[in-house]
């Protein structure tokens, strides 16, 4: 009888070429093998080369200094940032990194869903405290600081009321008080504010959103301006396993390279759009930081630069059932709750991500059932302005 062949599993040599590829190329090696244990040693204690991909990989890394390029990161300090598995993976990092049992972290009343269900119930578990003030009202947030608050967290615009926070206030408060200025970076991007520039010392990104851009990479990225912060957060990292795919990596990668296009063209079809709908008979209210009936309208169009994002916000006349008729009147655009797609899409915070609030809890914030929130993409302006003033005109 023959033998069959065995498969042949010794590693071929990469085939040499005097040119090189022009695109980044995908490395999904989970492993890495050095010449002799010497130069495993010195990879280790002097970093250089990669030994294990949960330690750290070439398209984790590319990405990672692409996004640093965007934040202005590496002309302040270097290495800068760490792609992490998620956003929540990056928010976790944070916490995990630099913060012991007893500490105190102060955040913004209106964080990311997950990011306040993780300083609620988790944080505390591990006896870390945490509280929540409004960080459009500096006094409130001066009022919350605690003796061994070593932390603040914000957003610089609220998800879903489009709030913009006092940014300067709470960056002199944080310098003031020592704690470190964790600024979630998401929604504005650094098309918008670049946090680096104005006292944050943590960086944050869902990568997933509008950085990748395109709904098929879940990544985030997490930077720190003093070197032994950034080494505990690539540590915990490292060690929690927040690790992202390569794949993912090399998928976001590409969606970076055309960020700044897609964002500019989102913007302006945001702020045409929010316009629009405010005219409309079957809405009542838009809010948009660069519109002047926007509650922070001065401070949005300083610390904005005069710009307001892809992201808008508004209300219908009528509830639960104006908002079913809405979204089944615009059926071309995505009714579902993420956001910074090339598409347009429409979340509910109602049914969604405020869900678990009471009706009462949700009205102090004024999320009605009528309430929407959206993600503009970048389709064509005439197309999707027509397509949502039709449904809200079909409502009203
Ligand atoms: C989506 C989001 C997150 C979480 O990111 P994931 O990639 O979904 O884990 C954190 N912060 C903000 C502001 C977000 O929009």
């Amino acid at each position: 009888m023959i033998k069959p062949p065995s498969s042949n599993v010794r590693r071929t040599d990469w085939p040499t070429s005097t040119s090189r590829p022009v695109v980044t190329p995908l490395q999904p090696s989970v492993v890495y093998a050095s010449p002799d244990p010497d130069a495993l040693d010195r990879q280790y204690t002097e970093g250089t080369g990669f030994t294990y991909a949960r330690e750290g990989h070439p398209n984790a890394e590319v990405l990672a200094a692409k996004i640093d390029r965007l934040e202005g990161a590496p002309d302040l300090f270097k290495p800068a940032g760490v792609i992490t598995g998620s956003g929540m993976a990056a928010i976790s990092a944070a916490f995990l990194g630099c913060l012991n049992s007893g500490d105190h972290v102060l955040g913004g009343d209106q964080l990311y869903g997950r990011t306040l269900r993780l300083m609620r119930f988790d944080l505390p578990r591990l006896g870390i405290e945490t509280s929540f003030a409004d960080p459009t009202d500096v006094a409130a947030m001066r009022d919350a600081i605690r003796p061994n608050t070593k932390m603040i967290v914000v957003e610089v615009i609220s998800n879903p009321t489009i709030r913009v926070a006092d940014m300067e206030g709470i960056a002199a408060l944080a310098r003031e008080t020592g704690a470190l200025f964790v600024v979630d970076n998401t929604f504005t991007t650094p098309r918008l504010y670049q946090p680096f520039l104005h006292g944050a010392d943590i960086v944050i990104h869902s990568v997933t959103k509008l950085l990748a851009g395109h709904s098929d990479a879940t990544l985030g990225y997490i930077a720190a301006k003093d070197p032994a912060i950034r080494d505990a957060i690539a540590l915990a990292n490292a060690t929690w396993g927040f690790t992202p795919s390569p794949f993912d990596c090399w998928l976001a990668e590409r969606g970076v390279h055309t960020f700044d296009l897609r964002f500019d063209r989102a913007q302006s079809n945001a702020a045409k759009l929010a316009d629009a709908l405010a005219t409309s008979p079957g809405v009542k209210r838009v809010i948009y930081p660069t519109r002047p009936d926007h509650p922070d309208h001065n401070r949005a169009m300083s610390i904005l630069g005069g710009q307001g994002g892809n992201m808008f916000s508004f209300e219908l006349n009528g509830g639960r059932a104006a908002a079913n008729a809405f979204t089944r009147a615009a059926p071309e655009v995505a009714f579902a709750p993420t956001l910074g797609d090339v598409g347009t899409t429409l979340s509910h915070p109602a049914s969604s991500s405020h869900r678990a609030l009471t009706p009462e809890a949700r009205a102090a914030l004024g999320i009605s059932e009528g309430f929407f929130r959206v993600s503009v993409g970048v389709e064509d302006p005439g197309l999707l302005i027509s397509e949502l003033v039709a449904a809200a005109n079909a409502v009203a």
